[in-house]
């Protein structure tokens, strides 16, 4: 893998650069031609076809989407593939180029949660899933290679989950909907695997168009695909790898997500999605405490920063969301104290190396950075957050140059 905007070599999560739809095409037909060959050399035999499943980032609203609220996902140039062929009994093999040996499990093991344990849950959970839902799940072999980093926020776990589910529904001929095919993929990870994730991921990678961000309504899970021209506009948006050590990130979220549903109750609401921006000083002097306050202004106000983004969005007037962006980064630092000093440190660096908006990305205290940049600026804004790191003794950053991706499609 190559990583010009200058990643840690030879780290782990070094992601692909890739600035273009035809590099961005190439460097899946690599992961295709891995999961393909990690096929031939475990079965012995030829795949019948490969499904590709992008990695997913949030352009804006964080925390929204328990909120009942609005998220602006896009898909990425990096993607997990999966290599599959029906198997004659009803059991399933998965090798995972990134874990060595294969797993296998039968029927009894996927209709119970828990019984198959580590990454292969999420491929269990996906059979689990679909036989619950009473389709004729096929047996199946599957080799899976993947660029997608893990654990990074980029949503290799979505990622993983989609391709699988593509690559059964298509060999056992299942009559899912697509649009179903989001839920059902979310079912897996809450369900088999027990993390409690939203809809957003799963939407994303599944739904999301080439050229286009998701505009996506939590309530109702409808969506909207929303131009997002970065040629265009002559703009290139860097998605920093922070490599900050993930702390404490679950009692964290836990705890944000009581303080939202507090706050929606003292002010009787079904959910912080129903306070408009225009209420917000009254809604603020009906809670108790500073902290559920600030809690609250964060969520309201992010909803309106991605409806704000999408009007701007729609207008083609791309270059105008980098203050909404930075201004959700002060909102998620100040009100909703989810970010970290590697995070707020490279969010810093990219502002004052000329970045047009930069923000963190994701659930927080770790994770990814987004950057809007003029194209011809990349590579400055990009070193200048590796010197910014270096001067603090952070582990360096990975970086990846972002155009928005087609979701989850067979190859071949
Ligand atoms: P994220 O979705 O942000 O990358 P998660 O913690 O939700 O982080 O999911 C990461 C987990 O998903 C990994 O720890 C691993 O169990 C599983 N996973 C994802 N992609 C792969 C893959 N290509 N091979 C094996 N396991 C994978
Ligand atoms: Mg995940």
């Amino acid at each position: 893998m190559t990583d010009p905007a200058g990643g840690a070599p030879g780290a782990t999560a070094d992601v692909e650069h890739t600035t273009t739809a035809g590099t961005a095409a190439r460097a899946t037909a690599g992961t295709a031609a891995r999961a393909t060959a990690g096929f031939r050399s475990r079965y012995g035999a030829e795949p019948a076809g490969c499904w590709a499943a992008p990695g997913r980032v949030n352009l804006i609203g964080e925390h929204t989407d328990y909120n009942d609220g609005y998220v602006l996902p896009f898909a990425l140039p990096l993607h997990t593939v999966v290599a599959a062929a029906p198997r004659d009994d009803t059991g399933w093999t998965v090798w995972s180029e990134l874990t060595g040996d294969p797993v296998e499990f039968g029927p009894a093991a996927a209709d119970e949660p828990g019984l198959v344990t580590g990454w292969a849950a999420y491929v269990a959970g996906v059979v689990w899933a679909l036989r619950d839902a009473g389709y004729a799940v096929p047996g199946a072999r599957l080799a899976i290679a993947s660029d997608v980093p893990l654990g990074s926020g980029l949503s290799s776990s979505a990622a993983l989950e989609a391709a699988v589910l593509a690559a059964l529904v298509d060999l056992g001929g299942l009559d899912l909907p697509s649009g179903e095919q989001p839920r059902l993929a979310r079912r897996a990870e809450n369900g088999y695997v027990g993390a409690p994730t939203g809809i957003m991921d799963q939407s994303a990678v599944i739904r999301c168009r080439a050229g286009h961000a998701l505009f996506l309504d939590c309530r109702d899970d409808s969506v909207e695909h929303i131009p997002f021209n970065l040629d265009e506009a002559r703009l290139t948006m860097l998605v920093i790898d922070s490599r900050a050590p993930h702390r404490h990130a679950d009692g964290e979220y836990a705890a944000r997500r009581r303080s939202c549903e507090r706050a929606a109750s003292t002010l009787g609401v079904p959910a912080l999605r129903d306070v408009a921006v225009a209420d917000l000083d009254d809604a603020l002097r009906r809670l108790p405490d500073d902290e559920t306050r600030r809690r609250m202004r964060h969520v309201v106000t992010e909803n309106q920063r991605v409806l704000d983004t999408v009007v701007l969005l729609r207008a083609r007037r791309v270059r105008e969301i980098g203050s909404l962006l930075t201004d959700s980064h002060a909102s998620m630092r100040d009100d909703f104290e989810i970010t970290v000093p590697e995070i707020d440190t490279a969010v810093e660096a990219a502002l004052a190396a000329g970045a047009v908006g930069a923000r963190m990305t994701g659930g927080g205290f770790g994770g990814c950075v987004l950057a809007l940049v003029d194209a011809d600026r990349a590579e400055t804004v990009a070193a200048a957050v590796r010197a910014a790191y270096a001067e603090r003794g952070f582990t360096a950053p990975g970086t990846v140059t972002a155009i928005p991706t087609a979701g989850t499609t067979r190859l071949r």
